[in-house]
Order: C-alpha cells, then sequence, then structure tokens
C-alpha cells in the first residue's frame, strides 16, 4: 500500500468526523450524530458487516439516546442516520427510494418498511478495519467535542467498549493494546484544566456544594473533589466562576447524567423523579428541596439563571420543568 496516499485519506477523514455538523435548536444538546458514529464505530471494529438496516439503528440508537441524551418525548435516530449523508462519513445507498419531507427528514416507518440500510462509507470503514488506533482516535475526538469526560467511560463501554473489553470478539488484536492508551489519555484528559479547578474549589471553600466532602490530603491536595461544568464544556460552556461548582466524585458524575439540577435563585437541588419513585437508598434522594449546602460566597460567582437553565434543558433528566420552577 502507498504509504502516503494512506496518510492523505486518513487525515481527509478525521477532518469529516472534525467538521461534523450536529444539529442545533436553541442552545439544545443534539447527540444524535455523535452517539451513531461512535455506535457504528465499534460495529466496525467487532467486524461487524458494513451496512445496517434502519430496524436495528431505530432500536439500538434509540436506547442510546435515551441514556446519554437529553429527556424528550421521542429521540428520533431517523434524523441523524439520514441527515449523517451530508456529512461525507455516512451512505444509505437506496436514499433514492426514501420520500424526504418538506423540511428535510424522512419517516422511520418508511426507513423500516423499504428496509433501508447505511454505513460509514466504504473508504472510512476500511481505514477503521485496518487502523483501530485511528477509529479509537475519532471516537476519542468526538467524546470530547459532545460530552463530559464524567461520561466518556460509560459512552465507550456502551458503544464500542465490548470489542475493547471482549478479546473473543476482538476483529483486529491491536484493538486491545489500544485500550490502555485509551483509557490514560482519558484520565489525563481529566485534570486538563487546573485553573478553573482551584478557583472554583477555592470559591466553594474545598467542599461539595451538595453533601459538603471535604478532605485535604497532608500534602496538601484534595481527592475526590472536582470542578464541575453546569453548561458543558463541550457544549462550549465557559471556565467561569458562574458556570462552576464544587462537587465531590459522586455528584460530579450524578450532575452531568442529569440524576439532579439545581434550581435558579433558590438553589435548590431537585432529584429526577424517575429517581425518587425507587425506594432504594442513595446518595442523592436525601438532598432534594435542600438548598446547595455550599454557596459561593460572592453573589458573582453563584451559579448564573442561563447556565442552570441549560443544565435543566439538556442534562436534567426530568420532563416536567414548569414544576421545578416553583421550587
Ligand atoms: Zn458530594
Amino acid at each position: 500500500m502507498n504509504a502516503s496516499l494512506y496518510s492523505v485519506n486518513a487525515t481527509a477523514i478525521l477532518r469529516h468526523f472534525n467538521g461534523l455538523t450536529v444539529w442545533q435548536r436553541r442552545h439544545e444538546r443534539a447527540p444524535h450524530k455523535p452517539l451513531l458514529a461512535l455506535w457504528a464505530i465499534g460495529r466496525c471494529l467487532r467486524g461487524c458487516a458494513r451496512l445496517v438496516d434502519y430496524k436495528t439503528v431505530h432500536t439500538e440508537l434509540g436506547a442510546l439516546l435515551k441514556k446519554f441524551g437529553p429527556s424528550r418525548q421521542n429521540y428520533k435516530p431517523q434524523e441523524p442516520f439520514w441527515r449523517m449523508q451530508k456529512d461525507g462519513i455516512w451512505q444509505v445507498p437506496s436514499a433514492e427510494q426514501v420520500r424526504v419531507q418538506s423540511n428535510g427528514s424522512v419517516a422511520p416507518t418508511e426507513l423500516r418498511k423499504l428496509g433501508i440500510v447505511g454505513g460509514l462509507t466504504t473508504p472510512i470503514h476500511e481505514l477503521f478495519r485496518r487502523d483501530s488506533a485511528k477509529a479509537l482516535e475519532v471516537a476519542h475526538l468526538l467524546l470530547d467535542a459532545h460530552f463530559p469526560e464524567t461520561l466518556h467511560r460509560a459512552i465507550l463501554e456502551e458503544t464500542i467498549g465490548d470489542c475493547l473489553f471482549d478479546t473473543n470478539r476482538v476483529a483486529d488484536s491491536k484493538v486491545e493494546l489500544d485500550k490502555s492508551e485509551l483509557l490514560k489519555s482519558t484520565y489525563v484528559r481529566r485534570r486538563r484544566n487546573p485553573k478553573f479547578r482551584r478557583k472554583i474549589l477555592e470559591t466553594y471553600a474545598f467542599r461539595c456544594a451538595v453533601c459538603e466532602f471535604s478532605l485535604e490530603f497532608p500534602n496538601g491536595t484534595w481527592p475526590a473533589l472536582e470542578a464541575a461544568h453546569i453548561m458543558w464544556h463541550s457544549c462550549l460552556g465557559p471556565d467561569d466562576t458562574n458556570n462552576g461548582i464544587s462537587l465531590c466524585v459522586v455528584h460530579h458524575e450524578l450532575f452531568d447524567w442529569g440524576a439532579f439540577t439545581i434550581l435558579p435563585d433558590s438553589l435548590r437541588v431537585v432529584v429526577s423523579r424517575a429517581l425518587l419513585r425507587r425506594k432504594s437508598r442513595d446518595s442523592i434522594r436525601q438532598f432534594h428541596g435542600s438548598p446547595l449546602s455550599v454557596s459561593a460566597k460572592h453573589t458573582d460567582d453563584r451559579p448564573a439563571d442561563a447556565f442552570l437553565n441549560w443544565h435543566a434543558r439538556n442534562v436534567f433528566k426530568d420532563n416536567r420543568l414548569p414544576e421545578m420552577k416553583a421550587g
């Protein structure tokens, strides 16, 4: 194989993923395309056929969107399946059979009825099959661009993970070797902005704003305490104190997963009703309805309404926002 040609192709392909446009409306998160791309990369690494029928995408991408996307009535997996064709990475070979609506959408029932299939383009599929490191590089690029680090491991496990961790199903043994590099780089990136972390932890007197967890090691470090972005960094949330909150690792993960949100003004914790309905003991129910245990000393440093509203709308796993405003 011509090495320089291969290199040019790989660069061009990375550029396609880098420029993956995301459907956005009023700053809502749209994890549709990145999740479909990650899911397709996983299939590729597992040695699956390039093309897959829409029915399978509907079920599997729908489940991923429900887990990692904003809480919505309808998750619309047909949108990325159809629209990602324009991004230069996805192909629907029988696209001309499908009736396109005036808004550019297609009906999922029609995709199913016609047995429409789609998949990564042939050059991309072939590149990823022969170069699993490149596939994982792209997976990281997508994760970094669209999700906070607290969700990366879970998304990797659900999309491309079973080929990373199950050696019997690895299409290329090189994938297993890449696992340590992959996890190491995730670990390193968690600490990429020490100034923001320090500023936020100081603002909250080195305590978790929810449970007050605080532990200083004799060497002056504060383990298990993190600076969470309210509006995600990956969604262009700024590194400002009014977009940050000091949380222990448990409450940081729960906040990014949408288990709870924080109301503007009162700064009360509101837990998702799906969790409140469960009777089991956990680490968040007890804080439902209570104001943050620790608040920033200066008013300007307190969480801004705009960022809290974004979190409630785009991350919180609950649809009923009007009820929350009563808090
Ligand atoms: Zn905590």
